[in-house]
C-alpha cells in the first residue's frame, strides 16, 4: 500500500488527535448551575472538590491551584526551596516539573531515565544528591508510577522532600495504594489532554498538615485571615500578608467541572487501558518497534502511549516515520523533548549528553493517540496506520 504522505490513500479520512478531554451534558449542568449561584470563584466548591480528589487518592489534604505548574509552584514553595538549593528532576518530562524549581530561586539538577520503564532512575538519583540538595520530584511518566519505594528510601537517607509530578498519573495505583496517598506531596493537573479536566487546573495531595496550611497561603498572595496564624490582629476586617505569594486561585465554575469529571474517572481509566490491551496485542510481535514496558506491582493509568522505534530495523529515523504518520492523519507527539535541550535551558548551562538514555530514547520514541472518547475503530485505525508505516519502512 502506498504511504499517504508518498501520494497514497490516507488511512483516515479525518485527523485523529493524540487526546481530547470528554464533557458531556452532565459535566455542562453542574457547570451551568455555578454560574447561576452566589459564588464564582471562592465558594463551597473548590473545597468540595478538594476533599474528593483527597478522598479518591487517600490522602488527609487536597489544595487545589489555577493549574498543574502553579501547584507545583506552590509545593516547592512549602518545601522551603530557596536560592542555593538543588533539587533533582527526570528530563523527560514537561518543562513545569523542572521550571518549578526555578521561580523560587533553586537549581534544577536533571537524573537520567532507567531505559526500560523511562522512568528517573534512583541510583541515578543517589549519585546526584550533594549538601545542597533539598528535594526530588520523580515524575510518574505516562502514568506508570515511579519506583517510589526506592526513592522514599533515598528521601530519608539524605533528608529530602519528595515532590511527586502525577500530571500523567491520577487514577494510578502504587503496590495498592493510589498515586497521591504516598509522597510528601503529590500534584495533579486537570489541562484538557489529563485524565479529568477543569480546563485549566491542578491539585497538590498531601498528608502533611504544615504543607497544607502553607499551600492555601501560598495559592492566596500568602494571605492569612486565620486567627490561629496571625502575627498581629487590629480587629475583624484584619487580614495579614506573610509571604510573597500569588494569585493562584480555581474558580468554583472549573471545581464544579472537576466533581462532575471526577465521577467518571474509573469509567475513563477502563477505556484506556481497553485500547492499551488492543495496541499491545497488534503490537507486540511486530518488527521494528517496541511496546510500552509494564511495571510489576503497579497499574498504570495509562495517560500516554508511548512506542519506541528500533531504529536498527529501519531504514529511516523518527522524524521520516512521524511525518509519515501524521499522513495518514493520526495525532501523533513527541513526550518529550529533554527538559535541558530547551534553548532556555542550554542558556542555563546544561549541556547535552547530560543524560545519554534520555537521550536516546528521545530519537526513537513516538507517541500514539490514546483518550477515552476514542472509538475502537480510532484505536483500529491506528494499528492499521503503524503496521502499514513501520511494515513500509523496515529494513
Ligand atoms: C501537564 C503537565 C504538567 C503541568 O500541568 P498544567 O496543568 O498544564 O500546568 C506538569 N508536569 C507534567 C508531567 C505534565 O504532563
Amino acid at each position: 500500500m502506498k504511504l499517504a504522505i508518498d501520494g497514497g490513500k490516507p488511512i483516515r479520512s479525518s485527523y485523529l488527535p493524540y487526546a481530547k478531554q470528554w464533557i458531556d451534558d452532565k459535566d455542562i449542568k453542574q457547570v451551568i448551575e455555578v454560574l447561576k449561584s452566589d459564588y464564582l470563584t471562592t465558594g463551597p466548591m473548590i473545597q468540595r472538590f478538594e476533599t474528593k480528589i483527597a478522598d479518591y487518592v487517600g490522602s488527609k489534604y487536597a489544595v487545589a491551584f489555577a493549574n498543574g505548574t502553579a501547584a507545583l509552584h506552590g509545593a516547592i514553595f512549602a518545601a522551603g526551596i530557596k536560592e542555593g538549593d538543588e533539587v533533582i528532576t527526570s528530563p523527560i518530562t514537561f518543562v513545569s516539573s523542572a521550571n518549578c524549581v526555578l521561580f523560587q530561586g533553586g537549581t534544577v539538577v536533571f537524573a537520567d531515565i532507567d531505559h526500560i520503564t523511562y522512568n528517573i532512575d534512583p541510583t541515578k538519583i543517589e549519585e546526584l544528591i550533594t549538601y545542597k540538595t533539598k528535594a526530588i520530584i520523580p515524575v510518574d511518566f505516562t502514568g506508570q508510577p515511579v519506583d517510589l519505594e526506592k526513592i522514599k528510601e533515598i528521601a530519608k537517607k539524605y533528608n529530602l522532600i519528595v515532590i511527586e509530578d502525577a500530571a500523567h498519573a491520577l487514577g494510578a495505583i502504587y503496590r495498592g495504594k493510589h498515586i497521591g496517598s504516598i509522597s510528601d506531596m503529590t500534584m495533579f493537573s486537570f489541562h484538557p489532554v489529563k485524565h479529568i479536566t477543569t480546563g485549566e487546573g491542578g491539585i497538590i495531595t498531601t498528608n502533611n498538615e504544615k504543607y497544607y496550611q502553607k499551600l492555601l497561603q501560598f495559592r492566596s498572595h500568602g494571605i492569612t485571615k486565620s486567627p490561629s496564624q496571625l502575627i498581629n490582629y487590629d480587629g475583624p476586617w484584619y487580614y495579614e500578608m506573610q509571604h510573597l505569594g500569588y494569585n493562584y486561585r480555581i474558580t468554583d465554575i472549573q471545581a464544579a467541572l472537576g466533581i462532575s469529571q471526577l465521577a467518571k474517572l474509573d469509567k475513563f481509566l477502563k477505556l484506556r487501558q481497553k485500547y492499551v490491551k488492543m495496541y499491545n496485542e497488534a503490537f507486540i510481535n511486530i518488527e521494528g518497534i517496541q511496546i510500552p514496558y509494564q511495571a510489576k506491582n503497579v497499574t498504570s493509568s495509562w495517560h500516554l502511549y508511548v512506542i519506541r522505534l528500533k531504529l536498527d530495523r529501519l531504514w529511516v529515523s523518527r522524524k521520516e516515520v512521524f511525518a509519515a504518520l501524521k499522513a495518514e492523519n493520526i495525532g501523533v507527539n513527541v513526550h518529550y523533548l529533554p527538559v535541558y535541550f530547551h534553548p532556555f535551558y542550554q542558556g542555563l548551562g546544561y549541556k547535552r549528553g547530560l543524560c545519554p538514555k534520555a537521550e536516546k530514547l528521545y530519537e526513537e520514541m513516538i507517541t500514539l493517540p490514546l483518550f477515552p472518547k476514542m472509538s475502537e475503530e480510532d484505536v483500529n485505525d491506528v494499528i492499521r496506520a503503524v503496521k502499514k508505516v513501520i511494515g513500509y519502512y523496515l529494513k
